[in-house]
């Protein structure tokens, strides 16, 4: 069997070689404890589930779903957007219910992209900005994200020629896994640009109610011009504990939420319908549960970076998302650091240079774990340094 070429353009899954590594170690019977993935450890809230479990009753939840989202899923959206951000749009035609938002990350490629394109993504971040454009035959130009400037992907170092063959650049503030957010001028700038080069701007707003310390993430759509140029994403796993239900939405300019709902349609055939049905009442009811679980975040992210310091790492609190992002000891690469410490320490941290070449250098830790055992984390990494 011969892959596509496409295909055979992707470097091995970001987790795979960590995945293959705990699993040698599980089996000698090695408590292991991963701060890798993003993947939150507490239960959906029992509303939501509650939601679901009458909605399985519904025998019309049984036939297949709109492709677009149902009905009042899609009102669920907007009310969603104009009740978080005060964005008013159109059910019908600005909204897209999405099978998870990686699945519509990878698929506005499909929508949007021929071979030979560029599409822009930032020099660190979500893997699927990059896979998506590959799989399409497109050429991937990296926007040069650093600690000096805050890691806001500069798209202004894009050369006017580049730039002219771009189809999408994609953005995401908060931002994984750096932790940044973004000022509203740059997202000012971000739609300037776009505008001017006949760009679509994509937008994955993740973590946007996973903030801290006071601070408000906005929908790119709350800025002027967006709606001419923009695409956002949102997901329900991060927010509402709900990345097994495999449900987000899309949202923004009507031409590009019909061309992915098109690629959708020919697809898939829709998130089923129950889910939809609890991901509603989860946006349009009480949202104590995300105050609650940003308190917990807070106060893990809190204890990590404390003890990071404790130990010499230069880390910084971040004011959104569920990640700590910091420096590995001067002597290691980023893969070196997390192999040593799984090694050592049997604890999993992703390499910061498995988001790109300039996440060298850094390392992600992943709130999603107890206290305790993030605080155990930390003590055995401290055994293995210096
Ligand atoms: C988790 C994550 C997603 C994907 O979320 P799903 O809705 O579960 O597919 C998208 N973008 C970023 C940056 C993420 O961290």
């Amino acid at each position: 069997m011969k892959t596509s070429t496409n295909l055979s353009r992707l470097s091995p899954y970001l987790f795979a070689d960590i995945d293959k590594k705990r699993a040698a170690l599980e089996a000698r019977g090695v408590d292991v404890i991963s701060l890798g993935i993003g993947d939150p450890d507490r239960p959906t809230p029992a509303h939501i589930v509650d939601a679901m479990a009458e909605a399985i009753r519904n025998p019309v939840n049984h036939q297949y779903p709109a492709y677009e989202g149902s009905r009042r899923y899609r009102e669920a959206v907007a009310t969603y957007m104009s009740r978080r951000f005060d964005v008013d749009l159109d059910p019908d035609t600005q909204a897209l219910a999405l099978i998870g938002s990686k699945e519509g990350i990878a698929n506005l490629h499909v929508a949007l992209v021929d071979p030979g394109d560029v599409v822009l993504v930032p020099a660190i971040g979500y893997p699927v900005y990059a896979t998506g454009a590959l799989l399409r035959g497109a050429t991937t130009r990296e926007m040069a994200m650093n600690a000096e400037n805050g890691w806001l992907a500069d798209f202004e170092s894009v050369p006017d020629d580049v730039a002219a063959r771009a189809k999408i650049m994609f953005l995401g503030y908060p931002n994984n896994p750096t932790g940044a957010v973004a000022t509203d001028e740059y997202f000012r700038r971000a739609i300037d640009f776009c505008r001017t080069h006949d760009i679509v701007l994509a937008h994955d707003n993740a973590y946007c109610d996973l903030t801290y310390d006071g601070y408000v993430a906005p929908s790119i759509l709350s800025y002027p011009g967006a709606e001419e140029v923009a695409i956002e994403f949102f997901s329900l796993s991060k927010p509402y504990n709900m990345t097994g239900w495999r449900i987000g939405f899309a949202v923004g300019n009507p031409d590009i939420v019909a061309a992915l709902g098109t690629v959708k349609n020919n697809i898939d055939s829709g998130q089923f319908t129950a889910v939809q049905d609890a991901a509603a009442v989860a946006l349009t009811g009480p949202q104590t549960c995300v105050a609650d679980q940003c308190a917990i975040y807070a106060r893990r992210r809190d204890l990590v970076v404390d003890a990071l310091r404790a130990i010499g790492l230069d880390a910084q609190a971040p004011q959104a998302t569920i990640y700590v992002w910091t420096k590995v000891p001067e002597e290691m690469t980023s893969a070196q650091f997390a192999e040593h410490v799984l090694e050592r320490a049997h604890v999993i941290v992703t390499p910061g240079s498995g988001y790109g070449a300039s996440g060298e250098g850094y390392i992600r830790i992943s709130l999603t774990t107890p206290d305790e055992r993030l605080l155990e984390a930390v003590e055995r990494i401290r055994t293995t340094l210096g």
